[in-house]
């Protein structure tokens, strides 16, 4: 995964660029954007696309008619022009048969989606598991639900590669998992087992960068440069970064483990081995216990939150939107972001503690007075890593259109 961002370079018209390559490589950059923009927006119209490319008007229709002949795009009208009045304009929409699929591992369950080239989740199986999956096991799990699709798969769509989502740390140059602490494993060939099992291009990332880029390219942090996002599931906190425009990777691709930072000197010891760590102290496992569900009823956490009057409910909530604005206030200090997603349960405690976090975080964040900064629940929800595991299988198309489809053929 390289630059997986929403934010576009400023563009060249083929005019300045002399000789045929800068030429080649001009309209394929040309085409790549135009692609981008389709797919992020889910379709645009050419004014739209002139517009926000500085291309003019020839160059766009052009570039409209490859990715059409190409078969990734099509112009139609949008569904709502019968409301409105006058002449509908067309718009250009990506090609939804032009899918990934899109792999989520989790601790309690396997989920797999068929995500179509905009973004839109066509199908997605949920597999419970009995107990936290094994490698073989999750890739089993994967392999059984892709062969079920596989009729329909063949029958209606062309799969551009496979994206998993990974609870844990992932190589960027060969997808290998090298820690995944909640699912017990190390050091796994991820990549290797599943493209035996599905053969497909198979790409691995952490699930909360792929969610971070989600939200930023779909979800409520669109268009934003520069956001920090938060993750909370069962397994633990992960974290992504977008900073001005591009997701924060590191050296090796591990940056954003935001779960491990510091809250509570006085806390429990974390299985990283430190003391205090932020996904210890706001931990979605001691919620439920208060509210005595189950992992199994984390869905209704919301309903359960919004009615408890129980007094060590709300010492509970109130304690854990302490530790997170902790947190918070050190990365609003360390990114000094225009906006904080939260999702999975970090999301239902802001929705019950909205006032007492955001008040607690603008007050200790340096150089916010008068500028609190948003802090938003993500909206993808229950899609959010399949659609960010998409994006990861549909890199290479979007960055050069013409050239993946002649590998293809
Ligand atoms: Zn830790």
């Amino acid at each position: 995964m390289r630059e997986l961002t929403s934010r576009t370079l400023g563009n060249v018209d083929s005019h300045g660029s002399r000789g045929s390559t800068s030429n080649d490589q001009l309209r394929r950059y040309n085409l790549s954007t135009v692609l981008r923009m389709i797919h992020h927006s889910s379709g645009c119209s050419r004014a739209e696309l002139t517009h926000r490319t500085g291309l003019n008007r020839s160059t766009i229709s052009d570039l409209v008619a490859e990715l059409v002949d190409l078969g990734l795009a099509f112009e139609g009208e949008p569904e709502d022009t019968v409301k409105r009045v006058g002449r509908p304009s067309l718009r250009v929409f990506p090609n939804p048969s032009i899918a990934a699929i899109a792999v989520n591992l989790d601790i309690d369950a396997v989920t797999v989606a068929l995500v179509g080239l905009g973004g839109e989740v066509i199908r997605r199986i949920r597999f419970d598991t009995v107990r936290v999956p094994t490698l073989p096991e999750a890739v089993n799990a994967v392999k059984a639900i892709v062969d079920g699709m596989r009729g329909e798969i063949e029958e209606k769509y062309t799969i551009i590669g496979v994206g998993v989502a990974v609870p844990g740390l992932v190589r960027e140059a060969d997808g290998r998992v090298l820690i995944a602490p909640h699912l017990g494993w190390k050091d796994a060939g991820l990549v290797g087992a599943m493209t035996k099992a599905l053969h497909y291009p198979i790409y691995a990332g952490n699930d909360a960068s792929l969610g971070a880029i989600a939200e930023n390219l779909f979800g409520v942090a669109r268009g934003q440069s520069n956001i920090v996002y938060l993750h909370g599931g069962p397994g633990g906190i992960g974290g992504g970064l977008i900073i001005d425009g591009s997701a924060l990777r590191g050296t090796n691709g591990y940056a954003g483990e935001l779960g491990h930072t510091l809250v509570n000197s006085a806390g429990v010891r974390c299985h990283c081995g430190r003391i205090g760590c932020l996904e210890t102290e706001v931990n979605l496992m001691r919620l439920l216990e208060r509210l005595r569900l189950s992992r199994a009823d984390q869905d209704d956490l919301d309903i359960a939150l919004g009615v408890s009057r129980d007094p060590r409910v709300l010492d509970e909530v109130k304690r854990q939107i302490d530790f997170l604005s902790v947190a918070l206030s050190n990365f609003v200090n360390m990114f000094d972001p225009e906006m904080v997603v939260l999702g999975g349960f970090l999301g239902s405690l802001l929705s019950v503690g909205r006032e007492r976090l955001s008040e607690s975080v603008s007050v200790s964040s340096m150089g916010r007075s008068g500028h609190p900064v948003s802090i938003e629940r993500a909206t993808l929800s229950s899609k959010l890593m399949l659609v960010g595991a998409a994006e990861l299988a549909f890199y290479q198309l979007l960055e050069d259109p013409a050239g993946f489809n002649r590998r293809q053929t």
